[in-house]
């Protein structure tokens, strides 16, 4: 299925602006070297806290990048009449719907992948819950995702309540 991870994703973008922010420290390559000394010595200035607490930020990066890469959307679309091929999908002429290849215009609604797929599969195939019982206005995005956009962007922004 497409990824919808792109550049224009706000919270993507929100993202790799403070992932530029911590890397534009001339800095920041002694800060782990840094902060280990400021264990050794107990503490001290509030640049060791400083140092301290930047190393903090790329663990933190990467645990909300891997909740967003789980609670991602997938497009879900009807099955079309034409056979297509993966040439189509290569030159933008159909979408490659996971088990399928369809239209565009065939476009139903979008999902989470980790609350309506079965998670670890592929790009998160649709549960039969989901397909059978979801209000799909309401599937993506899902709670987990409005969470985290809202705690970084402070609201959810139009272009991620497709
Ligand atoms: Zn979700
Ligand atoms: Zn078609
Ligand atoms: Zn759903």
């Amino acid at each position: 299925m497409p990824d919808d991870t792109s550049a224009a994703d706000p919270v993507a973008a929100y993202l790799s602006a403070v992932q530029d922010r911590y890397e534009g420290s001339a800095a920041h390559k002694d800060l782990h070297r840094w902060a280990s000394d400021f264990e050794e010595r107990g503490g001290g200035s509030e640049y060791d806290w400083m140092a301290r607490s930047l190393i903090d930020v790329p663990p933190l990066l990467a645990a909300v990048g891997a909740a967003l890469a789980e609670h991602k959307a997938v497009r879900i679309y009807e099955p079309c009449d034409h056979d297509h091929t993966d040439e189509d999908v290569a030159a933008g002429r159909a979408v490659d719907a996971f088990d399928f290849i369809s239209c565009e215009e065939l476009y139903l609604y979008t999902i989470c992948r980790g609350c309506c797929g079965f998670a670890g599969t592929m790009n998160g195939q649709q549960t039969e819950e989901c397909a059978a019982e979801h209000d799909h206005g309401r599937c993506y995005p899902c709670p987990t995702r409005v969470a985290i956009t809202t705690a970084l962007l402070g609201e959810v922004p139009d272009g991620d309540r497709s």
